[in-house]
């Protein structure tokens, strides 16, 4: 079922339910004030009865024993004999023995239930087919006993109900037919700019995520969809554009060494035999290129890896522990270059993250640093606070010119192309090392060293300290 109809089934309903119990609370309070009503006017006559009894001088009424026996003689009842009251007073074992002139030859029939204990009770009756509401009293004086009934007839209190009942299910039921109408409207209304927002977005394929949809001008909820879907697009797109970037410049960098292997490898087949020279030359420059492509490809790798890094395992690691191990290893040749190599750590940061990636993400900015620079030494520094941990490298060779400090993160970038020729590298290495501060919630900067030279900056959420602890 479609939404729109989900809507308004779901939306008349409720509104149904909510009119029906409302008015259904409405009839059963009118009528309980009513009925109240007649109840309260039965026994005003009912207690005005006992009081006239209690009142009356048995003497006066043939000298009989108790003034309750003014009750037995109907002509005494004709006070109470009115168009709306009936009177009937029974002997206790609830034979009629007066009644008032507007009861006919009709009686009110006898309560068995009420006695000296029992002495008054309410009850509906119905009498030659018409409805009453009658009160029962019990009473007693000296000997003599009697149970008095009050009626009054409920008729027209009947037909009051009735005709509000009537009027409230008209009412209803016209309520009914325009809050379902006005359900469908109000659905189609909610429901009709997301199906235009879902044929315009499925015109929008894969192959022309150029267009967008600008909906701006709808200030509601749909037009932030419409804007979202408009920026969904909009990275979509730029994501396409870098991966068919990365595919391009890829293909171009492995092209370099595929085609000095086989150009080589063809020089080998044509004068390996007669120059030994030729030979030992092409040999190495064949070693060198599938080398140099292979670190490449590694490259590629840990970029592919470092770009998943939210599916990696996690766990603490110790920066400086991860630093000192790669200065460590880094040592032999920085020694090679006559370079002092530095470690220096200050607290205890902890990154949660992978150690094999935090390893590489170091690694690639100590080696970028030995590899550039011929002079002085390089520094390696680890730090953290309560909120972040931070990992320095710096150097003192020629440093990285302002206006390529941050193009120098993109892939297959080589800053200063005269000296890139000279030093090996594929362009991939800071890239990696941005991917991989990436998926460890940090971020990665470049600028000038206290020597002059380069300093990468990264710095990362540093863990709860409850995590670091020997606990
Ligand atoms: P690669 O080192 O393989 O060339 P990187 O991505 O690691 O690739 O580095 C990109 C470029 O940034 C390098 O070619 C170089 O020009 C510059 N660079 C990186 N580190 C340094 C450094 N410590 N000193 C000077 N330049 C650097």
């Amino acid at each position: 079922m479609s939404l729109k109809w989900r809507i308004a089934i779901w939306y008349a309903s409720l509104l149904i339910v909510v009119l029906a119990v409302t008015s259904g609370i409405i009839v059963w309070r009118f009528q309980g004030i009513l009925y109240d009503e007649t109840k309260a006017s039965v026994s005003t006559t009912m207690s005005a009865i006992v009081q006239s009894a209690e009142q009356a001088n048995p003497f006066s009424f043939g000298g009989t024993t108790g003034s309750l026996q003014f009750l037995f003689n109907s002509s005494n009842l004709a006070n109470w004999n009115t168009s709306n009251s009936f009177v009937q007073v029974d002997s206790a074992t609830g034979y009629p023995l007066a009644k008032t002139a507007n009861l006919g030859s009709s009686t009110i029939p006898k309560n068995t239930g009420i006695s000296a204990k029992h002495d008054k009770e309410f009850r509906n009756v119905s009498i030659d087919g018409r409805p009453f509401l009658v009160e029962d009293r019990f009473l007693k004086q000296g000997d003599t006993s009697a149970i008095v009934h009050v009626a009054e007839p409920l008729d027209e209190l009947n037909q009051t109900f009735a005709r509000a009942r009537e009027a409230i299910v008209l009412i209803l039921a016209s309520a009914a037919v325009a809050v379902v109408i006005f359900s469908i409207v109000l659905a189609a209304q909610a429901t009709t700019p997301i199906n235009k927002l879902s044929d315009a977005m499925r015109q929008i394929g894969s192959d022309r995520l150029d267009r967008r949809l600008r909906w701006e001008r709808r200030n509601d909820e749909i037009g932030k969809l419409a804007a979202s879907f408009d920026d969904l697009l909009q990275r979509l797109a730029e994501a396409f554009a870098r991966e068919r970037q990365f595919i391009s410049d890829a293909s171009h960098e492995l092209k370099t060494p595929l085609t000095s292997i086989n150009s080589n490898a063809q020089m080998l087949l044509r004068w390996a035999d007669r120059d030994p020279e030729v030979r030992r030359e092409s040999l190495e420059t064949i070693a060198h290129e599938s080398g140099a492509l292979a670190d490449m490809v590694n490259g590629m790798l840990t970029l592919a890896k470092a770009d998943r890094g939210d599916e990696m395992p996690k766990e603490p690691v110790s920066l400086a522990q991860v630093a000192s191990d790669v200065t460590r290893q880094a040592l032999p040749r920085a020694q090679d270059k006559h370079l002092e190599l530095k470690f220096t750590h200050d607290g205890t940061p902890t990154v949660l993250g992978d150690p094999g990636l935090l390893r590489q993400l170091t690694a690639n900015l100590v080696d970028n640093a030995i590899k550039f620079t011929e002079r002085g030494g390089v520094t390696v520094a680890v730090g953290g606070d309560n909120n972040e941990a931070w990992l320095e490298v710096s150097d003192s060779g020629p440093g990285i010119p302002e206006g390529e400090l941050t193009s120098i993160f993109d892939r297959f970038y080589r800053a200063d192309k005269a000296r890139s020729r000279v030093v090996p590298g594929t362009g991939l290495g800071l890239a990696i090392v941005r991917s991989i501060a990436r998926v460890h919630g940090g971020r990665v900067m470049a600028g000038r060293g206290p020597r002059g030279g380069a300093l990468f900056r990264v710095t990362f959420p540093q863990m709860a300290l409850a995590f670091t602890g020997p606990s």
